[in-house]
């Protein structure tokens, strides 16, 4: 059991495209036992390679019985709407309210490189965007209105301080 340190805001790799994942291996099934390591350990319900620091399109989930690992997800479709809070760990889970789609499907390959799809919805199907955004380096902050967005930075800044 390995936890990585998790990879903070605004470390450059969190706002960069990761590379996809070509190496389906016992490399790659020790580093993403690592991302579940890491994840369980924060208490979160999803983590992307680029929260440890890494530039690559890969991100694992648990999340309302969602369980897996993405390498190279891509959004398939998405519909409805709802609204609720997500936080991230690497802004110290500060919440903000956000509004995204209600039911979303991914495309991604498992550990074996197999192509699959999954349908989620609420809470797991706001970690599947949430997640892919990642591996595209975007934050879950950057679809906040800026005033939103600098008060949740702000609000990091000052619980990193005093931790
Ligand atoms: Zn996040």
């Amino acid at each position: 059991m390995t936890i990585r340190k998790i990879t903070e805001y605004p470390n450059e790799v969190l706002g960069k495209t990761g590379e996809p994942v070509t190496k389906f291996d016992a490399e790659l099934e020790a580093l993403t036992s690592d991302m579940f390591d890491t994840m369980y350990d924060a208490e979160g319900v999803g983590l992307a390679a680029q929260q440890i620091g890494l530039s690559l399109r890969l991100f694992v989930m648990d999340c309302e019985g969602v369980k897996l690992v993405a390498a190279n997800p891509e959004i398939v479709s998405t519909a409805g709407e709802q609204s609720g809070q997500e936080g991230c760990l690497s802004i110290g889970k500060v919440p903000a309210v956000l509004t995204r789609a209600e039911k979303v499907t991914i495309r991604a390959q498992d550990l074996k490189g197999e192509w699959f799809e999954r349908e989620a919805e609420g809470y797991a199907g706001r970690c599947f965007l949430h997640e892919t955004d990642h591996c595209n380096g975007t934050l879950f902050i950057d679809h906040l209105p800026k005033m939103r967005r600098e008060m949740v930075i702000k609000r990091f800044k000052k619980e990193k301080k005093w931790g």
